[in-house]
């Protein structure tokens, strides 16, 4: 199998590049092809602007969608994001790495996403009529590849718990899990999170490097998150609400968005968003 792995880490010698060292090698040893795009080394551009667009006339008022849509159509976006594009429709598999900086990814791999996820490719994609809204939340363009993260956080497992003040690590990652990954139909594999990051020392470096081969040979047969596709009648179309009688009473928030009727089929045996692609 093709797995891209999306880095993004200053340093070389950080603890998130022997991380990624750990991964790549694992993959490698299971014969598995692997790419990174190491987007600090490669000195990737973040900021969508003008220059994102050559067709964009020079009088021509820049709105974001649509010449993303008009040079994604004629082929004509950078060459380091068509490259980019091309990577990920190579990959059956994606990893983005990245320490977890002020609640999120660092700025230069956002970047990353605003910039290759272009509109035609990553969204604007499929049939929108009053039947469908369109291929996303587990369809789309990327549909039936994986994806996952590996994250380091400086703060305790417990501050990132279900009552811990950082909120729960997953609402935190719902915005990329679900809104980044799922969106252009990946299906999205629990994260890999490293606590306590900075704390680390040589003894506490293997067993975490151990659990991220062990998660690196199970990347094509771990359930996914559950998370409810789209088009499958869970949700109204066209207020794109849960439908009334789902979901646990009085919940609220992103855990909504999960089908743990799915989960439960899925552990037991192949189901909707189960095992069909694992290999
Ligand atoms: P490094 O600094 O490279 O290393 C961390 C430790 O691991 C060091 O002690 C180092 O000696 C050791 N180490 C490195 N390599 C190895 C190796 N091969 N073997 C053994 N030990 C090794 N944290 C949060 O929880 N939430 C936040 O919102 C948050 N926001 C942040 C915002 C910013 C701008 C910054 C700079 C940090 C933030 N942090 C936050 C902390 C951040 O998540 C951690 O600093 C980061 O995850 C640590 O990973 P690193 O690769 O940078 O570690």
């Amino acid at each position: 199998m093709k797995i891209l792995i999306v880095y993004a880490h200053p340093e070389p010698r950080s603890l998130n590049a022997a991380l990624r060292d750990v991964a790549t090698k694992a993959l490698t040893a299971q014969g598995h092809d692997v790419q990174v795009s190491d987007l600090y080394a490669e000195g990737w551009k973040s900021q969508v602007d003008r220059a994102d667009f050559p067709s964009l006339a020079t009088e021509e008022r820049l709105v974001a969608t649509a010449a993303s849509k008009k040079d994604f159509e004629a082929g004509t976006l950078t060459e380091d994001v068509r490259v980019e594009i091309e990577k990920l429709l190579w990959a059956d598999a994606l990893i983005l790495q990245f320490p977890l900086w002020w609640f999120s990814m660092p700025a230069i791999l956002k970047g990353w996403v605003d910039r290759v996820f272009a509109y035609g490719f990553a969204y604007g994609v499929g049939e929108h009529s009053d039947r469908r809204w369109g291929d996303r939340y587990g369809e789309g363009t990327l549909a039936g590849k994986r994806a996952m993260l590996i994250v380091t956080a400086g703060g305790w497992e417990e501050h990132y718990g279900p009552r811990g003040i950082n909120g729960p690590i997953d609402d935190l990652l719902f915005p990329i899990n679900h809104g980044i990954l799922y969106y252009p139909g990946y299906e999205v594999l629990p994260p890999f999170v490293i606590y306590r990051a900075d704390r680390f020392d040589e003894c506490k470096f293997e067993p975490v490097a151990e659990r991220l081969r062990e998660r690196m040979q199970s990347l094509f047969s771990i359930p996914p998150i559950p998370y409810r596709p789209q088009n499958a009648g869970d949700y109204l179309i066209p207020s794109m609400q849960l439908r009334s009688e789902l979901g646990e009473e009085n919940a609220s928030g992103f855990s909504l968005h999960l089908d743990r009727d799915n989960e439960r089929r899925s552990l037991a045996g192949p189901g909707r968003n189960g095992t069909q692609n694992s290999g």
